[in-house]
C-alpha cells in the first residue's frame, strides 16, 4: 500500500478510489499521467502509463531509495514491484514471478528491462566476477532477442513479435547465477532489415545481397525506417560474442538470414506442363548459404516426395501456387528456427551448471514475464485468437493467485476469512481447450479430415458444437447481420470483452505448413549448425506417419507450461497502459485508455483487493502517520502495545466496524474511514 502521497498528484492507490467505477478511474489515472506520475498501485499491483519521453526516475539514487523498502514506503514504481519480488525471494526463500502485460506499445519491454537493471544494480555487492558476468550474459540477451525477435510496426517501432519468459535463477546470497529463457509464438518472419543497412561492403558480397532493402520482397516494407543500424549492429555482434556464440555460428546466422532474403525473390514460372524458378542464380545462392546443392534446392522448391498407397515413393511436381506457398513456408520456417536455437543456445550458456544446493543453499528463482496483452482489432484472425486465449488462461491465474494472496495474508494476520466475489473465466477457457469439444480441438480435427476441409466447413462443426455456448455466438445464432462478411466470423465473449474472429485462414495457420522435403534439405546441410536445428529432417517420407502436432496445440501446450511454472511462485505485476496512438508524451486519450484499463480487467482487479479490505498497514506505520489525531496517542502512547493505541485511534473516530485487528496489521475495509483521518490529519 503506497504512502498516500499529496492528493494533488492524484490517489496513488486505486483501492483508495471512493468509488470503484470506470469515471473514477479513469480520473485519477488520467490526473496521475498529466502530473508526471506514471505509475500507480492497485495494492502491489503497479499499472503503468507509457510517458514516451525520458523520465529521470531510474538513476542510482532511486535505485537506492527502493532497495530494501516496504512497498508503502515509496511512492509506486517499477522498483517497489522489481524490490518487493526480490526481497519475498530472499527473506522468504521462495519463486516469485513478475507479469508484465498490456498492449504493443504500452511499455512491456522496457519495463522489464528496467527491472533486470534494478535485479542487477542491487545483486553482487561484493562484485564477484563469476556473478557479473552472469548478469552481463543476462542483460546482453534482451539485445540479441530483441535483434531478431523485434521489428517496427505500425503501433510500435520496436515492436516484440514474440513472447518472452525469462527465469533468473539465485543462490542462497540472493546473487544471480544462471537463468533459462522461454519464448512464445514468434510472428511471422521479419527478414533483419539492419542486416542490410548495417552490414559492411565484404560482408554483403559474401552473402550475395544488395544494400537497398527495396530490393527484397522481405524488407521493402519499413524500408525507409531511420534507426541507427550500424551501431545496432555492432552491438548485437559484441552480445553475441559476449554470450559465447562461435565465429561459426556467428556466420551461419548471417548466412541464414542471406537465404531467407534469396528466397523472398524467387519467382515461378509455368511451361506446359512442369514449373520452374525464373531466376536461378538466386537458387545457386540460397545453395551456398545453407551450404546444400543447387539441385536439392530446386528439387525441393519445385517438387514433393509423397508415398503412394502401394508403399512406392515418387517425385511429385508442385503447381506454381504450391510452390509459391511452399517457399513462403521454407522462409518463415527458417527464420522460426533461427530464433528458437538463438533462444536454445542463449539458455546452453545461462543455465546453472553444478548447482549443489547442500553445498550452495536453496536455490531460488524469479521469473520476468513479458508478453502480449489481450488485442481486438478490426479484422482479428488466428493470432488473436492464441493471444486472447493466452490472455484468458492469465486472467484466471490471476484472480486464483490473488485469491491465495489474500487468503496466505489472512491467516498468516489470524484474521476471519472474507468472502470475495469475482468473475471466474474457467468457463471461457474451456470454451477454448477443452479435449473433443473446445474451438482448439474442433480445429485440429479439422485439419486432419481427409479431403478439402475449408475454414467455413470448420466453422459450421464449430457452430454445431458450440452454438448453445454462453460465451459463443455462432454467425447462425445472429440473425440481424446476415452480410457476407459475417458468414465467415465466429464471436468470443472473453472476460475483457467481447471480439469477432474471421475464420479465414485458421486451418492454414494451424497445419504445420511446411514439407517434409525442405527439412530433410535442411538436416542434409554439410553445415553442422543448420543441419542442428532441423533434426527431425531425418526422417524418409515414409518415416513420417505421425501428423506434427498443430499450431494452436502447440501453443496451448506451451501456455499450460508456462501457467504452471507461474502457478507454484509469489507473483507480482505489471500492467502497462499506452495513452495515445500517436506516441505523443503530452496526450492522453481516454477513450483508447478506457479501453485498456476494460481489457486489462482493472477494474475487477480494485474490486477483488477491495474485497476484503481496502487498505492494511503495520500497526507502527500506522500510528506513526495519525498518531497526531488522538489525544491518548500524541505525542506519545503510554499502552501496552502499539495494537492498542492504534485502536485508541480507531475509536476515538468511530470506525471500530470497519476494521479487523490482524497479528501485526490493521485492516480497514473501507476507505472512507481513511479519509477522515487524512482530513483529520491535514486540517491539524
Ligand atoms: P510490444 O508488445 O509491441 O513489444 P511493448 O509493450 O513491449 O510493445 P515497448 O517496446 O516497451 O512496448 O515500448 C514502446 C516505446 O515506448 C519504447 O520504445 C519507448 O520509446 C517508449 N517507452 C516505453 N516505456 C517507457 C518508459 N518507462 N520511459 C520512457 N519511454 C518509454
Ligand atoms: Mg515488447
Amino acid at each position: 500500500m503506497a504512502e498516500l502521497e499529496g492528493l494533488e498528484f492524484g490517489k496513488s492507490d486505486f483501492v483508495l478510489l471512493d468509488e470503484v467505477t470506470m469515471e473514477q478511474f479513469m480520473e485519477n489515472l488520467k490526473l496521475r499521467f498529466e502530473k508526471g506520475r506514471i505509475y500507480t498501485f492497485i495494492g502491489e499491483v503497479v499499472v503503468s502509463v507509457n510517458p514516451y519521453r525520458e523520465m529521470d526516475i531510474y538513476g542510482k539514487e532511486v535505485v537506492e531509495a527502493y532497495r530494501g523498502r516496504e512497498l508503502y514506503e515509496n511512492p509506486p514504481h517499477l522498483f517497489s514491484v522489481a524490490d518487493a519480488a526480490y526481497k519475498t525471494m530472499k527473506r522468504r526463500a521462495k519463486d516469485t514471478c513478475i507479469v508484465i502485460s498490456g498492449e504493443s506499445g504500452a511499455g512491456k519491454t522496457e519495463a522489464s528491462k528496467y527491472i533486470m537493471q534494478y535485479i542487477a544494480a542491487i545483486t553482487n555487492p561484493s562484485q564477484r566476477a563469476e556473478v557479473e558476468s552472469v548478469k552481463n550474459v543476462l542483460l546482453k540477451s534482451n539485445c540479441v532477442l530483441e535483434a531478431f525477435g523485434n521489428a517496427k510496426t505500425n503501433r510500435n517501432n520496436n515492436s516484440s513479435r514474440f513472447g518472452k519468459y525469462m527465469d533468473i535463477n539465485f543462490n542462497f546470497n540472493g546473487d544471480p547465477t544462471g537463468g533459462h529463457i522461454n519464448n512464445y509464438l514468434l510472428e511471422k518472419v521479419r527478414a533483419w532489415r539492419k542486416l542490410l543497412r548495417g552490414g559492411s561492403e565484404e560482408m554483403l558480397q559474401s552473402l550475395f545481397l544488395q544494400r537497398d532493402p527495396s530490393f527484397y520482397i522481405y524488407t521493402r516494407e519499413g524500408a525507409s525506417s531511420s534507426v541507427s543500424c550500424s551501431n545496432l549492429r555492432a552491438a548485437v555482434l559484441t552480445a553475441l560474442k559476449v554470450i559465447g556464440f562461435r565465429a561459426q555460428e556467428i556466420d551461419s546466422i548471417y548466412m541464414i538470414l542471406g537465404a531467407i532474403l534469396h528466397l523472398g525473390n524467387l519467382e515461378f514460372a509455368t511451361d506446359g506442363e512442369s514449373v520452374r524458378v525464373t531466376a536461378p542464380q538466386a537458387v545457386e545462392n540460397i545453395a551456398i548459404l545453407t551450404s546444400t546443392t543447387a539441385a536439392d534446392v530446386s528439387k525441393a522448391l519445385l517438387f514433393r516426395t509423397v508415398a503412394t498407397g502401394g508403399g512406392e515413393v515418387i517425385d511429385k511436381g508442385h503447381s506454381e501456387q504450391e510452390a509459391n506457398y511452399g517457399r513462403d513456408a521454407f522462409s518463415k520456417a527458417l527464420y522460426e528456427r533461427l530464433f528458437s536455437w538463438i533462444v536454445s543456445r542463449i539458455n546452453a550458456v545461462i543455465e546453472v551448471k553444478d548447482y549443489n544446493p547442500v553445498l550452495h543453499g536453496k536455490n531460488t528463482v524469479i521469473g520476468v514475464l513479458d508478453i502480449y496483452g489481450f488485442e481486438i482489432f478490426d479484422n482479428n484472425s488466428f493470432e488473436q485468437f492464441c493471444i486472447n486465449y493466452c490472455n484468458e488462461k492469465l486472467h484466471q491465474l490471476f484472480i486464483e493467485l490473488i485469491l491465495r494472496q489474500e487468503q496466505e495474508e489472512y491467516d498468516r494476520e489470524g484474521i476471519p476469512w472474507q468472502h470475495i466475489d469475482y468473475c471466474n473465466n474457467q468457463i471461457i477457457v474451456d470454451l477454448v481447450e477443452q479435449p473433443h469439444r473446445g474451438i482448439i480441438s474442433i480445429l485440429d480435427e479439422a485439419c486432419l479430415g481427409v479431403g478439402k476441409v475449408t475454414d467455413v466447413m470448420c466453422l459450421e462443426s464449430m457452430d454445431s458444437k458450440l452454438g448453445q455456448h454462453p460465451h459463443y455466438t455462432s454467425r447462425k445464432l445472429s440473425p440481424t447481420d446476415k452480410s457476407l462478411e459475417f458468414q465467415r466470423h465466429f464471436r468470443i465473449r472473453h472476460y475483457a470483452g467481447d471480439v469477432t474472429y474471421s475464420v479465414e485462414g485458421f486451418l492454414e495457420k494451424n497445419k504445420d505448413p511446411l514439407f517434409q522435403d525442405f527439412k530433410r534439405l535442411m538436416f542434409n546441410s554439410t553445415n553442422p549448425v543448420l543441419s542442428e536445428m532441423w533434426p527431425e529432417g531425418r526422417l524418409d517420407i515414409t518415416e513420417v506417419t505421425k501428423r506434427p502436432l498443430t499450431a494452436a496445440t502447440l501453443f496451448k501446450n506451451s501456455i499450460v507450461a508456462l501457467v504452471d511454472k507461474l502457478a507454484c511462485k509469489d507473483p507480482y505485476y505489471v500492467r502497462c497502459i499506452k495513452p495515445n496512438e500517436v506516441k505523443s508524451p503530452m496526450l492522453f486519450d481516454d477513450a483508447r485508455c478506457r479501453h485498456q484499463v476494460a481489457y486489462l480487467g482493472l477494474l475487477e482487479n480494485v474490486r477483488v483487493r477491495r474485497a476484503g479490505f481496502a487498505y492494511r498497514q503495520p500497526y507502527n506505520r500506522f500510528l506513526q502517520r495519525y498518531k497526531m489525531t488522538c489525544e491518548y496517542t500524541w505525542p506519545n502512547h503510554l499502552m501496552e502495545s502499539d495494537r492498542e493505541a492504534v485502536e485508541a485511534i480507531v475509536k476515538q473516530h468511530d470506525f471500530h466496524d470497519d476494521v479487523e485487528y490482524g497479528h501485526t496489521k490493521l485492516f480497514v475495509r473501507t476507505p472512507r474511514s481513511l479519509f477522515t483521518l487524512e482530513q483529520e490529519r491535514a486540517a491539524l
